[in-house]
């Protein structure tokens, strides 16, 4: 028996107290799938990946036949990503067709399982180390662990242990030194394994699993600094660390310890104070971190933005900062939605800020699959159950059922037009009067948030930035009235973006598409950037339906590019929603820059920088 570490021992210990294991207690913890109902552009997205999008696919033409040949042809896929967005999909919508689908993906894929557990592309000289097997192979075990979390499916939980025990058995096929010196480092080559046998031992009791994680792939010590730019072994991609940090912040949850939680806080100052992230929310050049602000590009890409809303969702529960939310909404509704078109159909890699956006051209691969199964998971951050009652994260039209207190079960159903308007009528419906606090996440764009229960004002000051507790004995009925004042902001562009701004409102930002305007269709991101806004011609919004319906768009004037600014503006513009997919520029000059503002998400960093 090999020696083990104290580390090791205290995870034991507990691996046997707790069959299965539960995390420590979230401050808050999200609802199921089924629990949550979600309209607006949040359900109108969901809706269509899965009707334009998923039920689309050509599943036995372009994901299953290399699974079967396993000639090494193929070297990624994402089958089990596919598998894990049909499962929440599947339960989200209770779609008799995307359950349909659901069970051919997991019947097909469990026919071409070895005998020794193996899933995957490869022949057998091939597997484990062959760049992308262990990744593959990692996704398709959480596919099916998905699958037995969600609808209790053994046969699913049976064979991703058996693919598991494949890899923790096969790990010393690997040679000692491997990958040192590729082109892609060994953590990049195997994202996702760690979270997936973390998975596994929680439902399982399994300590294999976490002694794999814990001593094999020493998952405690991992402690990466930001890397910027792309280079050998591509240390900095985004993707694969904060797939990683997020495996750390489970295991912190099953046994804390300072050293996890140190990559995810390293990363997201990164992203907050150190010009790490865009204005609408993503991340990084080519996959990899980048602090120059470069909106052009392979901007954000999509499988990074899935993995910061995680992070985000990780920290919002077991912290309870509601600036985790704002980055959610920033990112929702701006990055994400852009890796969609309008109709759901097609996906993107990256969504550059400036410039010609390109839609990825397969269903397979990384992007499109991480962008399902993301999408799959937003029903779950609108609302968290707190220790004694709600909180309401993401603001949408929805429906949510949930325990509170003992035994009272809630109704809770919120009717609002957001994001075009700021007000929010939430209705709360206990099966008995209950009294428990409703968590509001005002988030930090805001200013003059008022808050009303049954028409009267709540009393207290409700800030920017945090959460505002009502409390009292809720009954059946009770309908509370959230405003929160939505105006425009012209937010300071920096880096290279510095002395321009971005057009935003609420969580949203706007971008020129430059087709309604003959003078500006020749004209690139570049110089679409040297358009002179006038701030004093904003009013409120119009309607605009380039990349929804019922969506909202800037209607202003702008001056020519150039010096010689007369008092009458050249243009009467209407800024499109991010997600516009003719949208070339959202960086844009003023010529008068006092009315700018900080980009309320990321300004601290600025101002500490500024005192340096
Ligand atoms: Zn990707």
């Amino acid at each position: 028996m090999k020696k083990r570490t104290g580390l090791y021992v205290t995870f034991l210990a507990f691996a046997v107290r707790l069959s299965p294991l539960s995390a420590a207690a979230e401050l808050l913890a999200p609802l199921d799938l089924r629990a949550v109902k979600v309209g607006g552009e949040i359900g109108r997205r969901i809706d269509i990946t899965i009707t334009n999008n998923l039920l689309k696919l050509e599943v036995d033409r372009d994901f299953l036949p290399p699974f079967r040949v396993r000639d090494g042809k193929t070297s990624y896929i994402g089958l089990g990503k596919l598998i894990d967005s049909a499962v929440k999909l599947a339960a989200y919508s209770g779609d008799p067709q995307v359950l349909a689908l659901k069970r051919h993906l997991v019947d097909e894929t469990l026919k071409t399982q070895s005998a020794d557990g193996y899933i995957g592309l490869f022949p057998p000289e091939q597997r484990i180390k062959t760049l992308w097997d262990v990744h593959e192979l990692g996704y398709l075990i959480w596919g099916l662990l998905s699958d037995y979390r969600v609808f209790g499916e053994q046969r699913s939980l049976a064979a991703a242990r058996h693919a598991a025990d494949f890899v923790v058995k096969n790990w010393t096929l690997l040679p000692e030194k491997w990958g040192e010196g590729s082109d892609v480092a060994p953590h990049v080559a195997f994202t996702g394994i760690e979270r997936t046998l973390l998975g596994l031992h929680r439902e399982t009791g399994e300590p294999s699993y976490l002694d794999f994680v814990v001593k094999t792939r020493a998952l405690p010590l991992w402690d990466l600094d930001i890397v910027t730019g792309r280079r050998m072994g591509i240390e900095g991609h985004i993707y694969a660390y904060l797939s990683r940090c997020l495996a750390q912040l489970e295991l912190n949850g099953l046994h804390p310890d300072p050293r996890l939680t140190r990559p995810a806080e390293r990363a997201l100052d990164f992203m907050m104070r150190r010009d790490g992230m865009l204005v609408t929310g993503s991340s990084g050049q080519c996959e990899i971190w980048t602090d120059d602000q470069d909106a052009r590009g392979d901007v954000g890409e999509t499988c990074a933005l899935a993995y910061q809303l995680r992070v985000y969702d990780n920290l919002l529960r077991n912290r309870g900062d509601s600036k985790m939310g704002d980055l959610m909404e920033r990112t929702i509704f701006n990055a994400l939605f852009a890796s969609q078109s309008p109709d759901g159909r097609r996906l993107r890699y990256f969504a550059p800020l400036e410039g010609t956006r390109a839609y990825w051209n397969t269903d397979t691969y990384c992007c499109p699959c991480n962008y399902r199964r993301i999408v799959a998971e937003l029903p779950t951050m609108v609302y968290y159950r707190s220790q004694d009652g709600l909180a309401v994260n993401l603001y949408a039209p929805s429906q949510a059922k949930l325990t509170v207190g003992q035994d009272t079960s809630l109704a809770v159903r919120q009717d609002t037009a957001y994001p075009n308007s700021g007000t929010v009528r939430i209705t709360l419906d206990p099966s008995a009067p209950a009294a428990f606090p409703l968590r509001l996440r005002i988030p930090a764009w805001t200013s003059g948030a008022t808050v009303a229960v049954n028409g009267e004002p709540v009393k207290g000051d409700v800030v920017a930035g945090a959460f505002f507790d009502v409390r009292r004995t809720w009954k059946s009925g009770d309908q509370v009235t959230l405003d929160l004042p939505m105006r425009w902001r012209l937010v300071k562009g920096r880096q290279r973006q510095a002395g321009r701004v971005a057009v935003m409102r609420g969580p949203q930002v706007f971008c020129l598409n430059p087709a309604q305007n003959p003078d500006l269709a020749q004209l690139d991101g570049t110089e679409l950037g040297y358009v002179a806004l006038n701030p004093a011609s904003l009013a409120e919004p119009v309607a605009c339906a380039a990349v929804r319906p019922g969506g909202i768009g800037c209607r202003l004037q702008a001056w020519k590019p150039g010096f010689g600014l007369s008092q009458k503006a050249d243009y009467e513009l209407t800024l499109t929603e991010f997600p516009d997919p003719d949208g070339k520029a959202v960086y844009f000059r003023l010529r008068d820059f006092r009315g700018a503002v900080d980009d309320e998400l990321c300004a601290t960093v600025r101002q500490e920088k500024g005192k340096q």
